[in-house]
C-alpha cells in the first residue's frame, strides 16, 4: 500500500455518490452540442432562476468579500418567508450540506439511521462516511412506507429517521398521521422536502409540537437554482445552534445569498413556473401511459419514475442518451427497471415521447 495507508480504513472500499452526468462532458461522446442536450435527469427547473437574480449577480461588486457567516440577513429573510423565526434556521450550500451536517452532529460509529428504500441516495452516503449503520426499511410495492416496519426498526441505536416527503426517487408522498406516529418515538426525524413547492403539502406546521421534528427545504427546485446550491432547514433551535457550530465557515456563498434575496422578491414568478411544471407533469404522465411497455407511478414532486417491461431500463436509458437525452438510471433494489424521467418544457417533453416511441418500434 502506497499513500493510500493514510486512509481511513473504512473508507477503503467506500463507492461515493453517483451524481447525474454534466452534459458538457458528454458533449465529445455523442457528438452533439450541451446546448442541444435534453437535461431531464436531475431533477432541475427548466424555466431557470429569476430574471432579476442574474441582473442583480452581473453587477455585483464584491465578489472578493467573504459572505455572512452567520447567515443573519439570510436567515432573517427565510424567518419573513416561512413565518418561522430565526432561531429555527440554518442555510446550507444545497440542503446536501444539511443532511451531512445532521448526519456528523447526531451519528456516531456504528450508530444507526433509518432510511425507507428506494430513496435519495445521499441519506446513505453520510451516513457510511462518518461509519454509522444504515438499516433500510423497503418501502411496499406501490412505494408507501409501512408505518409499523420503521417503527419496528428502531433500536436504542437508532439516531436518525430520514424520510423524504415527496420521495425520490417514486414521487409519492408519506401522509402526516404516518409521520407523527413516528415523530411521537422521539427519535429525530428528518423530513426532507426538498420537492415541497411541486406537492403542497408540509409537516411543517408541526415544528411547535414535536422537538424532534426536522424540515429540509431547497432552492435547487423551484426557485431554478441549482447551480448556485442553497438550502435551508427548520430545526429545533438548539440542534441549530449545533449545526451553525459544526459547519464549515461562510458555508453559503455570496452568490447564492443574494440569489435568494432576488427570488424571495420574485416568487409569483417563481411560482408560475412551478405551475407550468405541475401541468406537464399531468401531460407526461399520460403520454408515457400510452406507451404499452411503460407504466409510471404517479408524482406528487417535479419527476416521475416509470417501470421498463420487456427491456431493460438501463439500456433504454443508453438509447436515449444516444439520442442526446439524459435521464436517471438508479442501480438500485426494487427499481432496476425503472427510469426516472424529469418533468421538463412541453417541447421537452415531446421529444422524449417521440424518441419513447421511436425506440419502442
Ligand atoms: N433531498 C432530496 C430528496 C433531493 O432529491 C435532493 C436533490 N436531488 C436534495 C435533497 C438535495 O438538493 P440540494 O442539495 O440541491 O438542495
Amino acid at each position: 500500500m502506497g499513500i493510500e495507508k493514510y486512509v481511513r480504513k473504512q473508507l477503503l472500499e467506500f463507492g461515493g455518490y453517483s451524481a447525474a452526468t454534466s452534459p458538457e462532458t458528454l458533449e465529445d461522446k455523442i457528438g452533439m452540442s450541451s446546448r442541444d442536450i435534453i437535461k431531464l435527469d436531475a431533477n432541475e427547473n427548466p424555466y431557470g432562476a429569476s430574471p432579476r437574480v442574474r441582473k442583480v449577480l452581473g453587477k455585483f461588486e464584491q465578489f472578493n468579500i467573504y459572505p455572512d457567516d452567520g447567515q443573519e440577513k439570510l436567515r432573517n429573510l427565510l424567518a419573513g418567508f416561512s413565518g418561522l423565526e430565526m432561531k429555527y434556521i440554518v442555510a446550507g450550500s444545497g440542503s446536501n450540506q444539511l443532511i451531512d451536517l445532521l448526519v456528523r452532529l447526531m451519528v456516531a460509529e456504528n450508530d444507526e439511521v433509518i432510511n425507507c428504500t428506494p430513496t435519495f441516495g445521499v441519506y446513505s452516503f453520510s451516513t457510511k462516511l462518518v461509519g454509522g449503520k444504515i438499516i433500510d426499511v423497503p418501502r411496499e410495492n406501490d412505494f408507501n412506507i409501512d408505518v409499523n416496519k420503521v417503527n419496528d426498526a428502531i433500536t436504542k441505536k437508532t439516531k436518525i429517521i430520514f424520510l423524504a416527503n415527496p420521495n425520490n426517487p417514486t414521487g409519492n408522498l408519506t401522509p402526516e398521521k404516518d409521520i407523527v406516529v413516528l415523530l411521537s418515538r422521539g427519535i429525530p426525524v428528518i423530513v426532507d422536502e426538498a420537492y415541497y413547492e411541486f406537492s403542497k403539502q408540509t409537516v411543517l406546521p408541526l415544528m411547535q409540537k414535536y422537538d424532534n421534528l426536522i424540515v429540509l427545504r431547497t432552492f435547487s427546485k423551484w426557485a431554478g437554482l441549482a447551480g448556485l446550491r442553497i438550502g435551508y432547514g427548520f430545526f429545533p433551535p438548539t440542534i441549530a445552534d449545533f449545526i451553525r457550530r459544526i459547519k464549515i465557515p461562510y458555508n453559503v456563498n455570496a452568490a447564492a445569498q443574494l440569489a435568494v434575496e432576488e427570488s424571495l422578491k420574485d416568487v409569483d414568478y417563481l411560482m408560475t413556473s412551478v405551475q407550468r411544471i405541475i401541468d406537464e407533469r399531468a401531460r407526461l404522465f399520460t403520454g408515457l401511459q400510452e406507451i404499452k411497455w411503460l407504466e409510471p407511478y404517479p408524482s406528487q414532486a417535479n419527476f416521475i419514475l416509470c417501470r421498463v417491461k420487456g427491456r431493460e431500463a438501463k439500456k433504454l436509458h443508453q438509447q436515449l442518451q444516444a439520442n442526446g437525452i439524459l435521464v436517471r438510471y438508479l442501480d438500485q433494489p426494487r427499481i432496476q427497471d425503472c427510469i426516472r424521467f424529469s418533468v421538463g418544457k412541453p417541447e421537452q417533453t415531446d421529444a422524449l415521447l417521440k424518441a419513447l416511441r421511436e425506440i419502442g418500434g
